[in-house]
């Protein structure tokens, strides 16, 4: 029979596959010797298994979770549903990758109405035992039958009201056993049936629903925000409980080994005297600092830095601790790898090399490359900032500058962001059903929590600026306005955040580009020594190619020379080129065109002092070219001496019913060969120019787009070709250039060693070999996507992170065609996937050259590109 349970002293660190990152620690911890409170792990595969099984958990597993518990129950000498001394136990999610708030939790099982008593006599303390059944009653409700929380903290907000009370802990025994009358009454109401009091019936729905939790919408999200894949699951922890609600030699907390918003080397966390591991994450009460503990309980806080210690050392990786303390006695309920800002993960990863902790290697892996964003992220405007109205003030809890509207809940903000608006959050707390707001989110607002609620936590992971526990500040959900230090601030409105300090501001501060500083380039120069792929970059501004240069963009992959005739007085003759009737009027457009080109191409050379530069030649999709407006018909029908009705019906003959798959790329220069005469020229005159007076080498490569046939190809390099001959004799000068290809059909993939035969080098173009392997239209899929990710038949956005399966065998197939004719084919992508890391690892693998991506992800692609070459060598 299959394996389904392990105790924990049956598992180790290495099985985390299996028994997800808690239950795996919870094991080495075990296996370490720290004190952990019994219990066991349902595998994933377990998980995986409810799933096949059409949502039901079979027999075997069931029996074995009951053997399990035997062993729990003679371990602490109590028994799962008695009456006089019963086990209680926490049942908890566990994925392979950490899921913050994603998955939960539910505390105190075991309990019902005789249990309780039985527990209140065993303790002498009816209080505590009235205190875990209400929390058991909230959670199991919200957790398990799906009751929102806020249902029962409007119960207890009442009966607090009534009693004048400020905090939960001044709720007295008579009050709790109030709350659970209560609370049970509510159940009764809502679910239409008692709340459960078969200890056993209560651990299979709460296993179920852990289970569940894997395809609700948060966790799917949640998955494909972080590249998770759907076929993980979820394993479930069932550990005895410990109390941290026993009264004031008791409490709960979390706690990291390092700073995660800094990187510094400090004890940095909170806790909360007699409460329950949900009151410190859920930010409902601010907790106090840990360091305060050395005053409530110096024994237990020496303890704690002693085993904290041990644990760093032993993964030798900075630690994200949950604890308990039951009468004095302290227990580790969870640990693992801190979640931290980007400036923190650089701080750690330097300072453990220093340390002599870790690698180089290893600390180049340690840093999420997708989190170096945050640092290329803008700061606020001094100047601007000393002006600003400062509203408050509260925990700096994750970094950076926000600034934007004010909205109240995340469906608001939702809407608010889709209408273009960028939008600040503001609640009382988050929970993570706001996790799509936050994500969309400049800047996130709370009144309650602390620096490890939720809020805080998850806008680390994230990389949003974020302050929490402001508690001056006061909100009116249902009239959308908040108010602080008598100003008035009301939906829309605009505040700025600076989670750097805690502090935030009246209005629109300005904000300037990011400064890089430290150990961002100690990392990025041990990543570069590591990496075999080139970095380049997609850009067509002078401006965008001088921030990727200082990036460390060691060339251009790809120049869209369209992009060039955005600007408004280029637009203007790209226009009347489009709009020609005949060769003579095109020739006469193409000549003014041809200067801005060569202009260009001269300051893009210069910006990159002799570095390789692909310039790909035009590949515009006519209508994003097309005039819309009367007042831009008005100046083409001047400018062209053609009426505006015959101007209007030019244009209506050039529309497309699908664009995309239509007049543009290398199609558009078989029917104009002019275009590609005038670009050749202007590439290759460019070079000569620059190459004089720099005394540099460029050599050009010139990129013929959307090719599907090796004729095709072959039609416009011969174009080109013939053009550069003319330069080079009418300049009595000659330069070497280079002609490829993107492959971007999937039809050329396919007859890549036809199209080699003549191309010099291969540029992967994912975003349309995406869209024509597919199917799936660049401009419509993002509008029904979301239905299959809901249903599990997609795990992530195809244009964000290469389908590897699909598209990449397509790629893997090109790439070997194209070296059949052409053994030494440059190779490199540079579609949207050349900056996502998860691609980078990807083509790393297939020997690419080079990855192109824009200018703010060349960081990211550096780094990327290291972890790919490190983990491709450790294979
Ligand atoms: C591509 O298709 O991947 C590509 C880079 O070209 P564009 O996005 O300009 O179509
Ligand atoms: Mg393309």
């Amino acid at each position: 029979m299959m394996k389904w349970v392990y105790l924990f002293e049956e598992g180790r660190a290495s099985m985390r596959n299996l028994l997800g990152g808690k239950g795996a620690n919870l094991a080495e911890m075990t296996h370490l010797g720290l004190p952990i409170p019994h219990g066991f792990t349902i595998s994933t595969e377990a998980c995986m298994d409810y799933f096949k099984y059409d949502n039901q958990i079979r027999e075997e597993i069931i029996t074995q979770v009951f053997d399990a518990l035997k062993k729990i129950e003679e371990y602490q000498n109590k028994k799962f549903g008695d009456n006089e001394n019963p086990l209680l136990v926490s049942v908890r999610s566990g994925a392979r990758a950490s899921m913050p708030g994603m998955m939960d939790t539910v505390l105190n099982l075991g309990l019902n109405d005789i249990a309780v008593e039985g527990i209140a006599k065993k303790s002498g303390n009816r209080r505590f035992a009235y205190d875990s059944y209400r929390r058991f009653i909230q959670m199991f409700s919200d957790v398990v039958m799906g009751l929102e929380k806020s249902k029962f903290e409007h119960v207890l907000s009442k009966i607090k009201k009534e009693k004048g009370y400020e905090f939960d802990s001044e709720l007295t025994e008579l009050d709790l056993v109030e709350v659970v009358k209560e609370f049970k009454k509510l159940y009764l109401e809502n679910i239409k049936s008692s709340f459960p009091q078969n200890p056993k019936e209560q651990l299979l729905f709460a296993i179920e629903a852990v289970f569940r939790s894997w395809n609700n919408d948060r966790a799917i999200f949640y998955r494909r925000l972080n590249d998770i894949p759907s076929e993980w699951g979820t394993a479930v922890n069932i550990q005895a409980m410990v109390f941290g609600n026993m009264g004031n030699t008791s409490g709960t907390g979390v706690a990291f080994t390092r700073n995660p918003a800094t990187g510094k080397k400090e004890l940095y966390g909170e806790y909360l005297i007699n409460a329950q591991g949900e009151d410190v994450v859920a930010g409902i009460r601010t907790p106090s600092r840990i360091t305060a503990m050395e005053q409530d309980l110096p024994d237990c806080y020496k303890e704690f830095i002693r085993l904290s210690n041990i644990l760093e050392n032993h993964y030798r990786d900075m630690q994200d601790m949950e604890f308990t303390i039951e009468s004095g006695k302290l227990y580790f309920l969870q640990t693992r790898n801190g979640k931290r800002t980007a400036k923190a993960a650089l701080e750690i990863a330097c300072d453990m090399v220093e340390e002599g902790m870790i690698t180089k290697e290893e600390a180049i892996l340690r840093v999420e490359a997708k989190s170096l964003d945050q640092l290329l992220h803008p700061n606020f405007d001094e100047v601007a900032l000393n002006e600003a109205v400062l509203l408050g003030c509260a925990l700096p809890a994750s970094p950076g500058a926000g600034t934007g509207r004010v909205y109240f809940n995340a469906k608001d903000a939702k809407d608010a962001h889709k209408r273009g608006e960028k939008v600040i959050l503001v609640r009382h707390e988050t929970s993570p059903e706001d996790i799509e707001g936050m994500h969309i989110s400049e800047g996130i607002l709370t009144v309650n929590g602390g620096m490890t609620s939720h809020a805080a936590v998850v806008a680390r992971g994230m990389g949003t600026c974020c302050i929490s526990g402001c508690k001056d500040l006061e909100i009116n959900e249902e009239t959308k306005v908040m108010t602080i230090k008598g100003y008035t601030i009301k939906e829309g409105d605009y505040i700025s955040l600076d989670g750097t300090t805690g502090k935030f501001y009246l209005g629109f501060v300005k904000t300037n580009p990011a400064k890089i500083e430290g150990n961002f380039s100690k990392i990025m120069s041990w990543a570069d020594e590591q990496r075999t792929m080139e970095i380049r970059t997609n850009a067509d501004t002078v401006k965008d190619v001088m921030i990727a240069y200082d990036f460390g963009a060691q060339g251009i992959g790809l120049c869209r020379s369209e992009h060039m005739f955005f600007n408004e007085n280029r637009l203007l003759p790209m226009r009347k080129m489009i709009l020609s009737r005949n060769e003579e009027e095109r020739v006469k457009a193409l000549s003014e065109l041809l200067e801005f080109q060569r202009l260009d191409y001269i300051q893009i050379y210069e910006v990159m002092k002799g570095l390789p530069v692909t310039i790909r030649l035009i590949d515009p999709p006519l209508h994003e070219f097309l005039p819309k407006e009367e007042k831009d018909f008005k100046i083409l029908s001047q400018e062209m001496n053609i009426s505006l009705e015959d101007i209007k019906n030019q244009c209506l003959n050039l529309e497309e019913v699908n664009p995309m798959m239509g007049h543009r790329g290398c199609r558009l220069c078989v029917t104009y060969p002019e275009i590609a005469r005038m670009q050749a020229r202007a590439i290759i005159e460019a070079a000569i120019i620059v190459n004089k007076k720099l005394n540099c080498n460029i050599i050009p490569e010139i990129m013929i787009p959307l090719v599907g046939e090796l004729k095709e190809f072959s039609f416009v390099k011969k174009i080109c070709d013939e053009e550069i001959l003319k330069v080079f004799k009418e300049q009595e000068y000659h330069i070497a250039y280079k002609i490829g290809t993107m492959i971007e059909i999937p039809r050329a993939a396919v007859l890549a060693d036809e199209i080699a035969k003549e191309a010099e080098f291969f540029s992967f173009g994912t975003n349309d070999l995406t869209q024509m392997s597919f199917g799936l239209s660049r401009d419509d899929a993002a509008k029904f996507l979301d239905a299959y990710y809901k249903n599990n038949i997609y795990d992530s956005d195809p244009f964000q992170r290469l389908d590897t399966h699909g598209v990449g065998k397509l790629i893997e197939m090109a790439i070997k065609l194209g070296r059949m004719s052409r053994p030494n084919i440059h190779l490199g992508i540079c579609g949207e996937h050349g900056g996502d890391p998860s691609s980078i690892e990807f083509v790393n693998g297939l020997g690419l050259d080079y990855v192109s991506c824009s200018p703010y992800r060349v960081p990211i692609a550096r780094l990327a590109a290291a972890q790919a070459a490190i983990k491709l060598k450790n294979k």
